[in-house]
Formats: structure tokens, C-alpha cells, sequence
């Protein structure tokens, strides 16, 4: 089985209107948010028209790279989602 097939297996329940991660505000990004976009296993980063980068944490497998990633920069606010929410995990 290929781990694409697994990871499908996943299934996520959205807190409408409660994300568990934001940005900072920003005009023009870091080279961290910019490598979010790259390294974020579900995508939950994308780069938008106007040259921010943004979160769609749904999906999010809470690997915790973003929140390693900007531990020093602080330009993320990311908490676990409330009990109930979030990535259920079907294998592991
Ligand atoms: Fe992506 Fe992992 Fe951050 Fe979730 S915790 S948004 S899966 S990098």
C-alpha cells in the first residue's frame, strides 16, 4: 500500500470559524513562510495573487514542521484543535 493511500484513509473535522493555525499579518513574506508552502505535508500553504502566503489549516496531519519552523519568528499562531476537531488518524 502506498503511503498516498493511507494518508486518504484520514479523516479531518473542520472547526468552521476556529482554525487552529494563522499568519501574522504580513505585506510581503519571510523566507520561512515562503518555505511553508514547500514543505507542509497536507499543503496547507499556498502563496495568494497578491504575494502573501496563506494558511487553509484543513487537513492539517499536525506534524508540527510550520510550528518548528517559526518557533523563533513567531509568525505563527498555532495551537492544537479543540477536542473533537482536527486530523483522525487511521493508521498510527
Ligand atoms: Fe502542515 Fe504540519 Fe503545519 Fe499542519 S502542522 S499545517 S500538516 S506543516
Amino acid at each position: 500500500v502506498k503511503v498516498e493511500d493511507k494518508l486518504f484513509q484520514n479523516r479531518y473535522k473542520v472547526d468552521e470559524g476556529n482554525p487552529h493555525v494563522c499568519i501574522a499579518p504580513h505585506t510581503v513574506p519571510s523566507e520561512v513562510l515562503k518555505t511553508l508552502v514547500k514543505v507542509c505535508p497536507a499543503g496547507c500553504y499556498q502563496m495568494s495573487e497578491d504575494g502573501k502566503v496563506e494558511v487553509m489549516p484543513d487537513g492539517c496531519m499536525e506534524c508540527g514542521t510550520c510550528r518548528v519552523l517559526t518557533a523563533e519568528s513567531g509568525e505563527l499562531d498555532w495551537n492544537y484543535p479543540r477536542g473533537g476537531y482536527g486530523i483522525q488518524f487511521k493508521f498510527g
